[in-house]
């Protein structure tokens, strides 16, 4: 899987539930495939489980499943290392490298992210960006995508006549022969599974669905790319200056708005708030939208829906994370949990007297703790 880059374009209202009969049905069958092979890999562990003198004393349906468990990892390894060689290859550099549980940051230097704790649906995922505006083209994005599924049915193709060599040998190589087999099926399962063009129930496509809708699309902006890369948890700062500049400038521009946001509240302007978000959009945008919602309009809903849908702030982005802040406690008073919007008010009132910079906070801080008293 790659991380998304891209949103699919709505279709029309006659065809929509033609089509999504058709999705489910195309979802179906790689599925099944795969499954199949699962049950093949299942099969080829409990032979030697069976067959294997190891199995002696140890439950053979324990050593199976650790078996299955521990050779379907390998096989997204595998596939993820597919996509990152792909992008080597094409001279992009990858971000982020994800299997299971486990998220790499790898830029500037290896650490394990930040971005560790936010879910993704697949087993795991590559985030690559162009190094530089010349690079960013469609060809690269699609061959990093092939990448994976590549090395997936490489990968089954190249283990699989080797198991069939080990089997009958000795002990040891009949335990290797069946995990062998195991895994070539495991990795047959993971390439039919990206390479059978169809989008998950999110509607997040696979790597040959992401592949197919590149063909004669633009390339991502750079602000598309900067996105993603911010939605993990990566800082702006380190980002290619091509990446980097334009982010720059959105966030400096953002931060600007909400500025003139917050002092528009403090100066009880609502109407002035409102109009300068006329025509606006980003998750900067969408906060100060929520804050309007959940702190002026007593719409807790709908701020909370508003939330909801948020990306991730750039690294250190304090007023979208204090309008946040005062959204939330607004929100987590109306569903009636008003000592835990207090204390949230109150750790949130200590942070910004902290910091005399922005006078303006504390006009907001007080329209906050008013509208708690009022709704005791
Ligand atoms: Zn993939």
């Amino acid at each position: 899987m790659r991380a998304p880059s891209s949103h699919a374009k709505l279709p029309g209202m006659g065809a929509v539930r033609t089509k999504a009969a058709w999705r489910a049905v195309n979802r179906a069958i790689p599925r099944a495939i795969a499954t199949l092979l699962g049950f093949l890999a299942v099969i080829a562990l409990v032979k030697t489980a069976v067959e294997s003198q190891w199995a002696d004393g140890w439950p053979a349906a324990l050593l199976v499943f650790v078996g299955a468990f521990a050779l379907w990892w390998p096989a997204i390894f595998i596939h993820e290392l597919g996509h990152a060689i792909a992008a080597h290859l094409v001279g992009w550099r990858v971000w982020i490298f994800c299997v299971g549980p486990f998220v790499f940051e790898l830029h500037p230097r290896l650490r394990l992210s930040r971005g560790a704790l936010l879910e993704h649906d697949v087993g795991g995922f590559v985030l690559p960006a162009p190094k530089t505006a010349a690079q960013n083209t469609q060809w690269r994005d699609a061959v990093i995508s092939a990448g994976g599924p590549a090395a997936s049915f490489a990968a089954a193709a190249l283990v699989y006549p080797y198991a069939l060599a080990l089997d009958g040998g000795a002990e040891i190589e009949q335990v290797l022969a069946g995990a062998l087999l195991a895994f070539s099926a495991s990795s047959l399962a993971c390439a039919v599974l990206t390479a059978w063009p169809h989008a998950g129930k999110t509607g997040r496509p696979n790597d040959a669905a992401s592949i197919l809708r590149k063909i004669g699309a633009r390339p991502a902006s750079p602000l598309t790319h900067g996105a993603a890369l911010m939605h993990y948890g990566l800082d702006p700062k380190h980002f290619d200056p091509w990446i980097g500049a334009p982010v720059a400038n959105a966030i400096h521009q953002q931060t600007t708005l909400a500025e003139q946001f917050v002092e528009a509240i403090a100066q009880d302007d609502v109407a002035r708030a409102q109009d300068l978000l006329q025509g606006a959009a980003g998750d900067a945008v969408q906060v100060m939208r929520a804050y309007l919602d959940a702190c002026i309009a007593n719409d807790a809903a709908g701020g909370e829906a508003k939330l909801a849908a948020l990306g991730a702030f750039p690294a250190g982005w304090i007023i979208g994370a204090r309008l946040r802040q005062l959204a939330l406690v607004a929100i987590i008073a109306a569903s009636g949990e008003r000592d835990d919007a207090a204390k949230r008010l109150t750790r949130l009132a200590q942070d910004i007297s902290r910091d005399s910079t922005h006078p303006h906070w504390n006009a907001l801080i007080d329209r906050a703790s008013a509208q708690l008293q009022s709704c005791a």
